[in-house]
């Protein structure tokens, strides 16, 4: 049989073949190979000479296997907005039930931007990315004061609201409003990269415009919505880090696929650095009272309230740590009293873990009560201070390692964590957290 010459794929944008290397894996097509997740399809179709083909395979395939979701039953703008900005950085399954009692809490554009951003940052808490959760609010109170309540449909009125980006305005606008726009996050990235078989790294340049422009035209006309979500659905269920081709309705047009080289693509760039961070943190308590403060609104876990605390320095022990991190925060002198355990937690590129101790006030004076001692700190790290009961404490937006240990100490056995009421000594065990 006479090998046929692969005709690469180019880049719609420079029209330059978008990669050069020869076909590892000439004359594919044998009937066995067409069994199990590797198998191969009997016949190749370049996908830049097929698209309507594709295209009407993708859509056939998500008519059957699309999830039921619940942003899909009314594909409200406010809907799609708050799924796609919740999904970013979070599983599936934990989007569902944040969106759901989101949804419960805050049904429309005009009851999110009455909120209170304490009440928003609750409702985040846990999600990570703090600041996608103030961007929310601030963008709900812009489509009130601007859109006269109504979420607006123009690409560019969309790209300016507050934290949407690119990736979320394209979402927003083809899922929503059916307009002809691309949403390559990252399982589109993969899905495209392997079937136009794009040969470098897909974050960077060239590659990442090569995706957008062959993401973009792959959106059918008034199909948008459909399109994008299948293309989404495809990388998430099939076309995933090992994909499995046999089940895949693009197998016949895929490049990768058909090269064996699906496994090499997507070309990945440059791993971030994971930097580790020996941290400490304390529960200082008067009477049934616990002081708390609230984080600057700038930087990492931004007007979200923690337990004072900070890095232990060269040479310094988590209890000396602690006690000198409370004299630099709030002017309190402290002592030791309990070792609540460590708890580990991944955020961004870091790896924290945080030593958590149990704190009295060194002189607490006769007759000390939270109201009238002691005097009040000096606050350095924090806008304001509380002295908080259990049940307060479950209404304040927290980091979620903070609210681990408040749960570990507050939370009544067989009681869900974050409804606490009385306290009770508790010992964390050593566990990780990356959310
Ligand atoms: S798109 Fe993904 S799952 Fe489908 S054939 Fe290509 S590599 Fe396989």
């Amino acid at each position: 049989m006479p090998k046929k010459a692969i005709k690469f794929p180019t880049d719609p944008k420079t029209g330059k073949k978008s990669r050069t290397t020869p076909n590892p894996l000439p004359g594919l097509e044998t009937a066995a190979a067409a069994q199990g997740c590797s198998g191969r399809p009997p016949r190749h179709l370049p996908p830049e000479k097929h698209i309507p083909a594709l295209q009407n395979a993708l859509l056939d395939w998500f008519a059957v296997h699309q999830r039921a979701l619940p942003w899909r039953n009314s594909y409200t703008p406010y809907e799609v907005w708050i799924s796609e900005v919740m999904l970013q950085q979070t599983q599936m399954e934990r989007g569902v039930r944040y969106f759901i009692r989101w949804m419960e809490r805050f049904p429309d554009i005009a009851a999110l931007a009455a909120a209170h951003e304490e009440d928003v940052l609750r409702m985040w808490e846990g999600l990570g990315y703090y600041s996608r959760a103030r961007h929310i609010l601030a963008a709900a109170r812009k489509i009130m004061a601007e859109h006269n309540g109504i979420f607006p449909r123009d690409p560019a009125a969309i790209r300016a609201l507050p934290g949407v980006g690119p990736y979320t305005a394209g979402a927003i606008a083809s899922i929503a409003f059916e307009k002809k726009l691309p949403c390559v996050d990252a399982n589109v990235e993969r899905v495209v990269s392997r079937i136009f078989d794009v040969d470098s790294p897909v974050k960077q340049e060239p590659a990442a415009g090569v995706i957008h422009q062959w993401a973009l035209r792959l959106v059918p006309e008034g199909k948008a919505r459909a399109h994008n979500q299948a293309m989404m659905e495809l990388g998430a269920l099939v076309c995933r880090k090992k994909p499995c081709c046999a089940s895949c309705p693009l197998g016949a047009f895929c490049i990768s696929h058909h090269l064996g080289i699906e496994d090499q693509r997507p070309v990945p760039g440059k791993r971030a650095t994971v930097t580790p961070v020996n941290a400490v943190t304390g529960v200082l308590r008067r009477g049934e009272k616990i002081f708390v403060q609230k984080r600057p609104a700038s930087g990492v876990w931004g007007n979200l309230w923690e337990f004072p605390g900070g890095r232990v320095e060269e040479g310094e022990s988590p209890e000396q740590a602690v006690v000198r991190e409370f004299m630099e925060e709030t002017g309190f002198t402290v002592n030791v009293a309990a070792r609540h355990g460590i708890i580990r937690h991944g955020y961004t590129t870091y790896r924290l873990t945080l030593h958590c101790f149990g704190l009295d006030l060194a002189a607490p004076g006769k007759d000390c009560t939270p109201e009238t001692c002691p005097a009040p700190p000096v606050l350095t790290a924090a806008t304001q201070y509380r002295w908080a009961s259990p049940q307060e404490l479950e209404d304040l937006a927290m980091p979620a390692a903070h609210r681990k240990l408040a749960d570990s100490l507050f939370s009544q056995p067989g009681q869900t964590a974050g409804a606490s009421t009385m306290p009770r000594q508790g010992r964390l065990t050593d566990g990780t957290d990356t959310d």
